[in-house]
């Protein structure tokens, strides 16, 4: 489970929160919102890499306001693959374990057996630079799930690529996920609602609305929501 209480951060001319949100163990829960409205904010404060100004993050009931991004239980993928161009694909799966301080064998054999789970075994031995946009952002994925982490957080990873590629991926990600608690990011409604049952609007830093995705569509709570959504009334 994810669960934010009064988080806050404020950079300037611009302020997230406060921000209550629950997300349930093995819940997906997606965030949409204008560019600019604090999605991508509010994902790092998750994972750890942005600090909150104020507020408290709970991971699975634990307070891991105060605890380094690897030690959080979190696995998050980002809008471009970031690959290191000097590994492979099976060291650069590897390669969160190894930072947790998992041993090497341990580390390569359960880097390999995410590999062939996802169906990327064949491509281990190649580097970022040999791969499609698509599969480095499945590469992607599979780093993020390495250290089977309980909570999965993706920041519009499907934006970066072209649209049959992304019918491809989309998919993908759903399987990945399944089981897990997962915050996803996206511009896009329709993705949206086929990853998660419930969606998050956020608008100039706070939640706009909050439910499942199919009544938040039919039934928006105020005007500016429905305008988001693709509404005109
Ligand atoms: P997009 O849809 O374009 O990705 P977003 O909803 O993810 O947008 P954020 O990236 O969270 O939005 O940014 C929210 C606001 O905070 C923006 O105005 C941005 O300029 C500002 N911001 C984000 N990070 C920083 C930072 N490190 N320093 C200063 N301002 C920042
Ligand atoms: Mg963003």
């Amino acid at each position: 489970s994810i669960e934010l209480r009064g988080v806050l951060k404020n950079f300037g001319d611009f302020a997230l929160g406060p921000i209550d949100l629950a997300v349930a163990s093995g819940e997906r829960v997606a965030v949409v919102g204008p560019s600019g409205s604090g999605k991508s904010t509010l994902l790092r404060i998750v994972a750890g890499l942005t600090a909150p100004d104020g507020g408290r993050v709970y991971i699975d009931g634990v307070d891991v306001t105060d605890v380094e991004p690897w030690r959080r239980g979190v696995g998050m993928v980002f809008q471009s693959p970031a690959l290191f161009p000097s590994m492979t694909v099976l060291e650069n799966v590897a390669e969160p374990l190894l930072s947790r301080g998992v041993g090497r064998g341990e580390a390569f054999s359960r880097a390999r057996e995410v590999l062939e789970r996802l169906g990327l075994a064949r491509l281990a031995h190649r580097y970022p630079a040999q791969l499609s946009r698509g599969q480095q952002q499945r590469v992607s994925i599979a780093r993020a799930l390495a250290a089977e982490p309980r909570v999965l957080l993706f920041d519009e990873p499907l934006t970066a690529l072209d649209i049959p590629l992304r019918g491809e991926v989309l998919p993908y990600i759903y399987e990945a996920s399944r089981g897990r608690t997962v915050l996803y990011v996206t511009h896009d409604f329709e993705e949206a609602t086929y990853i998660a049952e419930r969606v998050v609007v956020l608008m100039e830093g706070r939640v706009a609305a909050d439910g499942g995705a199919v009544e938040l569509f039919e039934n928006p709570p105020n005007p500016r929501v429905a305008e988001f959504l693709g509404y005109s009334n």
